[in-house]
Order: C-alpha cells, then sequence, then structure tokens
C-alpha cells in the first residue's frame, strides 16, 4: 500500500492549532506523512527548528490576507473570518492541486491523500472533495458545545433561543438532548442572547450553526473529547454525521513526537519560580490566547487572587491588557513580594498544570485549557468568556465536579471565595483526580480514545487506498 499523506488544515488560533498540531503528531507516530497549513502570519512565529525534527512532517503556508500587523484578539477574528473565506480560497485551491502531484522537490514525500480540516472551514472541506480528495472535518472545541449549535435551529422554532433582554437566564433549556436536567440558558454561547443595543442576534450564531451542520458532508467528524467525558454529546451528533472519531485528549497521547505549537514565545523562567514553592501552594491564573479584559476586570480579578492569599503565576498576554494594568499590576508585585506572584507573557502552560506546586487552574475554559486541567487532576475556576466556553464550564461545574463556575460574574469576593474553595477543598480535588484517571484510562493502550485513533487511520487507510 502507498504511504498515507494527510493534509492537516486548522483555523489560524492558537487553540485550534494547538489540538490539530497534536493530531498530526498523533499521525506522524504511526508512520503516516502530515503537510500542515499555517497562515504565512502564524508560519513566521512557530519554532521551525523543532518542527524540521519530525522528517515526515512539512509545514505549508497561505496568506490570510490581513496585513501583518493586523490585530488577531477576539475582536478582530471577523477580519480574519472574512478575509480567509475571501483571500484564502484560492491559494488553497492552488496548494491542494500542488501537493496532489507528486512533489519531486521533497522527495520521499507521496501525494497527499486525505485532508483533515477544521469543521470552521467549509470550504476546505468542499475545494478538497471537488478535487478529488477524500476530506474530513476536525472541531477543536468540545462536543457537547457542538451539540448545542447543531441544537439551535430546533430551539428558535420552540423559542429557547434567541434568550430576550433581561431574561431569566437561571432557566433551564429543554431542546438540548442529553442536557435538559442542567444546561441553563446562561450556558449556552453568548451569542444565542439577544444584543441590547440592537435587540437581535449576532449573525455569528447562524454562522456557527451552519459550520456544525456542513460537516455532515465530511467523510467524518473527529473531535478532540473522549467518550467518558461526552459520551451522551457524541451519541447524539452521531446520528447527523457518516462518522464520529473522539480521540482525545490528544495532548495527552505519550507516543506522539513534541511539535512546536505556540505562537508566543514561552517564559520557562516560571518553572523554575514553581520550584521554589511548596506542594499544591500555586493558583495558575490564564485565559487563554484570544480574551482581552477590561481594567474594572482586571483589578476585581487582581484584588480576588490577593485577597485568597495563595501565590499565583498569571499569564497576561502583551495584547490582553493595557499599560496601565501592567503598571497597576507592578505596584502590587513590589508590595506582596516576588514569590507571591509572578506574571509572564506566555508560559508552558502543559509544563505548568503537570507541575506539582500548581493547586488550581484559573481558567477561562477554553476547551484545550479545560483538557489539559482534566488531565492533570487539577480543580478548575472557570470565567468563560465566548462561544464553547460557557457550556464546557457548566459541564465542569455541574457534570464532571472538578471545579467551579463562575460565570456572568466577576466580583473580587467571588474571585477569592472560589480560588479558597478550590485551593482547599478535599472533595473537589478528589473529584478532578477521579476525572483524571478515568480520561487517562481512555488513552491507556485499550482505551477507548486509543481504539477510536486505531479505527480513524484504518477509516483513513481505506479512503485512500
Ligand atoms: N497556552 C499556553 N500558554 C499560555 C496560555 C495558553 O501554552 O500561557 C495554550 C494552552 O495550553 C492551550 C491553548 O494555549 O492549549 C489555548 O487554547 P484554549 O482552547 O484553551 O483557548 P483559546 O486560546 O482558544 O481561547
Amino acid at each position: 500500500m502507498a504511504p498515507v499523506h494527510v493534509l492537516v488544515f486548522p483555523w489560524p488560533l492558537q487553540g485550534h492549532i494547538n489540538s490539530m498540531l497534536h493530531f498530526a503528531a498523533g499521525l506522524l507516530g504511526a508512520g503516516l506523512h502530515v503537510s500542515f497549513v499555517h497562515t504565512e502570519h502564524n508560519l513566521r512565529r512557530v519554532d521551525l527548528v523543532k518542527a524540521a525534527a519530525s522528517p515526515r512532517l512539512r509545514l505549508m503556508s497561505l496568506p490570510d490576507g490581513l496585513p501583518d500587523d493586523h490585530p488577531r484578539s477576539v475582536d478582530d477574528l471577523k477580519d480574519l473570518a472574512k478575509s480567509l473565506i475571501t483571500t484564502g480560497t484560492v491559494p488553497y485551491r492552488a496548494l491542494l492541486a500542488s501537493v496532489l502531484a507528486a512533489d519531486t522537490a521533497d522527495a520521499g514525500f507521496p501525494p497527499v491523500s486525505c485532508v483533515v480540516a477544521d469543521g470552521l472551514l467549509p470550504f476546505a472541506i468542499d475545494i478538497a472533495e471537488e478535487l478529488g480528495v477524500p476530506a474530513l472535518a476536525f472541531r477543536t472545541a468540545s462536543a457537547c458545545s457542538v451539540l448545542a449549535y447543531l441544537s439551535v435551529p430546533k430551539l428558535m422554532e420552540v423559542g429557547e433561543v434567541p434568550i430576550p433582554v433581561g431574561a431569566d437566564l437561571d432557566e433551564l433549556v429543554r431542546g438540548v438532548p442529553g442536557m435538559e436536567d442542567f444546561l441553563r440558558r446562561r450556558d449556552l454561547p453568548g451569542t444565542c442572547r439577544l444584543r441590547a443595543e440592537t435587540n437581535d442576534v449576532d449573525p455569528l450564531l447562524h454562522i456557527l450553526v451552519n459550520y456544525s451542520v456542513h460537516s455532515s458532508k465530511a467523510r467524518a467528524l473527529i473531535f478532540n473529547t473522549t467518550v467518558s467525558l461526552e459520551g451522551s454529546a457524541l451519541a447524539h451528533i452521531a446520528p447527523r454525521m457518516r462518522d464520529v472519531f473522539a480521540i482525545g485528549p490528544l495532548h495527552a497521547i505519550s507516543a506522539a513526537p513534541a511539535l512546536p505549537t505556540s505562537l508566543w514565545r514561552e517564559d520557562d523562567g516560571c518553572m523554575a519560580w514553581l520550584d521554589g514553592h511548596i506542594d499544591r501552594s500555586v493558583v495558575y491564573v490564564s485565559l487563554g490566547s484570544l480574551a482581552v479584559i477590561s481594567l474594572e476586570q482586571f483589578t476585581e480579578f487582581l484584588s480576588g487572587l490577593v485577597g485568597a492569599g495563595y501565590a499565583f503565576l498569571w499569564v497576561l498576554r502583551p495584547d490582553m491588557v493595557g499599560e496601565s494594568q501592567r503598571g497597576v499590576l507592578q505596584d502590587a508585585i513590589d508590595a506582596a513580594g516576588n514569590d507571591k506572584m509572578r506574571v509572564v507573557d506566555w508560559a508552558p502552560q502543559r509544563d505548568v498544570l503537570r507541575h506539582r506546586a500548581v493547586g488550581c487552574f484559573l481558567t477561562h475554559a477554553g476547551w484545550n485549557s479545560t483538557l489539559e486541567g482534566v488531565v492533570e487532576g487539577v480543580p478548575l475556576v472557570c470565567w468563560p468568556f465566548f462561544a464553547d466556553q460557557q457550556i464546557n464550564s457548566r459541564f465542569v461545574g455541574a457534570v464532571w465536579g472538578n471545579g467551579l463556575d463562575m460565570k456572568d460574574v466577576c466580583k473580587r469576593a467571588v474571585v477569592e471565595a472560589m480560588v479558597r474553595e478550590a485551593m482547599e477543598s478535599g472533595e473537589l480535588r478528589m473529584s478532578a483526580q477521579t476525572l483524571a484517571q478515568q480520561v487517562r484510562r481512555d488513552i491507556a493502550d485499550g482505551g477507548s480514545s486509543t481504539t477510536e485513533f486505531e479505527r480513524l487511520l484504518c477509516f483513513i487507510k481505506e479512503l485512500t487506498a
């Protein structure tokens, strides 16, 4: 059988790149060839030396259509999405056509025989199929959030969405199958709420619903999740897709080669700082790669963290807060002492969460961060920001029991109380660790995710035979 070569194309954001690179690492570990598509902007930011260590991995790039200095945080996502669709399709088609022929410049790289594209890039799936290449969709968000998006048309039909301004957000939502007993209005993606200023729904909601439905056209839908976390959501999604694979948490599959994922330079100094602290004495705070917080929110977090009394390590990306916030923080550090607070632009998060000194994780509940916290058995305090984070944090607080959900509230007293509880509650720690053991069983030999990954490899090989 000819060697299999998969083209992997994520949405060009850190969270999407991370899980699809871990997926690529799994394919490489199984002996496949991978072409991984970045945008030109992101390719300039990754560690190419590390990537070169995998001879069967080839990094490729496409323009994203934006100037290099155009901001790419959460407020600018719509620009990026629009520009990718308007300017990315032509170069993508050309790139794909070029890798369908055996490339003499890349001796040993067979022609691409299969595409795995982000489910939020439906054009990448359609164009691949048009060119005769079988395409699979990969969602980097939780399965429960995808099920919520798939349920939106029905929720609209019965009047549960859009959620009116001023409605009781604690009321249960009945129309998402399997979640009738615990999913509240406030746990749906924020785009399901009517916007106060315009009294309409953000058009992004319809786009995300359409993209979720579009995955049914792909040969299969892959999730970075596990049956023991999201078995019910997966079972409800499966009949709506051609096939579904739950193969996560991919970052924890040890056989995979380590690939360079970070778009920011990691501050390794924080690991030595953690070494200087006793077991479970530090709060790790990170709101991911996109969230931007206001001065007021920043002040509430800072006061709550200081009030809780534990040392903390806080990731504040340069584009996340203004200079004035950094000044306030520096004053607080000067007052409290350097071993009580450490602030970094970007941390080696998976290593941090694995460190014995970390006692809890204050997170925005992005899906990667949630999985990384789950695998390490660290209790979470969730302050969801947008998209799937609202529903992920509900699962943490009400279904898995490995943390607390601070949704829709950003008050110093609440931050302080929840951080204390997460650091001190034996019950919470116990359920976080029990969950971690369960998920580790899923990714061990013979576990559900490992078995699904093997089934996926056979599926891809059959498609390309
Ligand atoms: N991350 C990191 N260092 C940091 C903060 C985040 O390596 O200082 C990684 C984190 O481990 C995760 C990803 O960035 O894999 C963020 O993805 P997630 O889905 O949690 O959130 P998003 O950034 O998409 O909102």
